[in-house]
């Protein structure tokens, strides 16, 4: 059988990318740096398998913060589109999991980073939350 494929993409399409699979279980990160990052109330991002970039790597760029952890993104539209830790290299990238077009087998279990949320943002109560990191 088959695996599947799951594509995802930027907001101009320039950057287009497909995996095979996940974590099964991903959390909304709260932390400063995804606020920023995603310019959302919260950033979250995905482990994945057998990613393949389909188009644009030539569009991906990249900011290395001063924790020295890394964020790409989409040099046209700007688009945010992952996150690795230190020394990783860009297969090892966690997808930033609003970029999937299709639906994806994910399921959202958790709340980190909540100390460092912004006052507007109501937690969600049905799921854990987590000060730092879990
Ligand atoms: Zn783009
Ligand atoms: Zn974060």
């Amino acid at each position: 059988m088959r695996d599947n494929t799951y594509k995802g993409s930027c907001l101009c399409g320039g950057v287009q990318f497909q995996v095979t699979g996940f974590s099964p279980k991903a959390a909304h990160c709260h932390c400063t740096m995804c606020r920023k990052f995603h310019g959302a109330a919260f950033g979250t991002l995905v482990p994945v398998t057998g990613l393949a970039w389909l188009l644009g790597t030539d569009q991906l760029k990249e900011y290395v913060a001063h924790n020295e952890t890394t964020r790409t993104f989409c040099g046209h539209c700007g688009s945010s589109l992952g996150f690795r830790v230190k020394g990783e290299p860009l297969e090892r990238i966690e997808i930033a999991i609003s970029t999937f077009d299709d639906a994806i087998p994910v399921v959202i279990d958790a709340q980190i980073y909540t100390d460092y949320k912004a006052n507007w943002c109501q937690l969600q109560p049905q799921l854990p939350r987590f000060p730092e990191g879990r």
